[in-house]
């Protein structure tokens, strides 16, 4: 199974990500923890660009599924044939969320783009963090950065982003579980391996 997570910069994904991974190898299944962009050396190169070079938005996009395909073809698929589970921080919903639903690119391009370059290809299970920007944005200062371009966008971008994931939610209704990251880390937690075990049941 594919399982990505999803939400907007410091919702809290990446402690959820590790907490995930631990259970699932203690319940015995080979994991494999990826990212986008990333996950391949190309889609690694390509984050690089993306990340710190202004640039046309439509040109983003498309990089980003030039990351997204390769990421799919190297590493994912591979591993989903060897019967390994891919854990991925972000897959194409962010795609929706950023480069259409905050950047600019237009929603019927990227749907586009995906039918080209995924043909359908999607996780089994996602996990979208969702809460306030006023607190994810409160969460993130003080964090080192990494000094990428999308660490200086103002509020209303991220609130255009987190609008974007919860179209894709709406649209996805059993794929995405929206998770309320508001809550302790904890409390978070708790309804991660919830849904996590309501999905393993069905
Ligand atoms: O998930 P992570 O924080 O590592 O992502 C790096 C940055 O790339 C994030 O700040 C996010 O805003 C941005 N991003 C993006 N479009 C994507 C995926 C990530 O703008 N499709």
């Amino acid at each position: 199974y594919l399982i990505s997570f999803e939400g907007v910069d410091g919702a809290g994904k990446s402690s959820h990500i590790a907490r995930v991974k631990t259970h699932l190898e203690q319940l015995g299944y080979e994991c494999l923890q990826t990212r986008e962009p990333g996950g391949t050396p190309v889609g690694e190169s390509i984050r690089d660009l993306v990340l710190h070079h202004d640039m046309d938005i439509n040109t983003e996009l498309l990089l980003m599924y030039a990351a997204r395909r390769q990421h799919m073809v190297q590493t994912i698929q591979p591993a989903l044939d060897r019967g390994v589970w891919v854990i991925t921080d972000r897959f194409e919903d962010s795609s929706f969320a950023y480069q259409a639903g905050a950047g600019g690119a237009s929603w019927e391009a990227c749907q586009q783009l995906s039918k080209w370059a995924l043909n359908g290809f999607e996780p089994t299970l996602t996990f979208l963090f969702d809460l306030p920007i006023a607190v994810s944005q409160a969460r993130i200062q003080g964090r080192a950065g990494d000094g990428d371009k999308f660490e200086a966008k103002p509020g209303n971008y991220f609130e255009a982003v987190r609008a974007g994931f919860i179209k894709r939610a709406q649209l996805n209704p059993r794929r995405i579980r929206v998770i309320d990251a508001q809550p302790s880390e904890a409390e978070v937690g708790e309804a991660v391996l919830l849904e996590l075990d309501k999905f393993m049941r069905t």
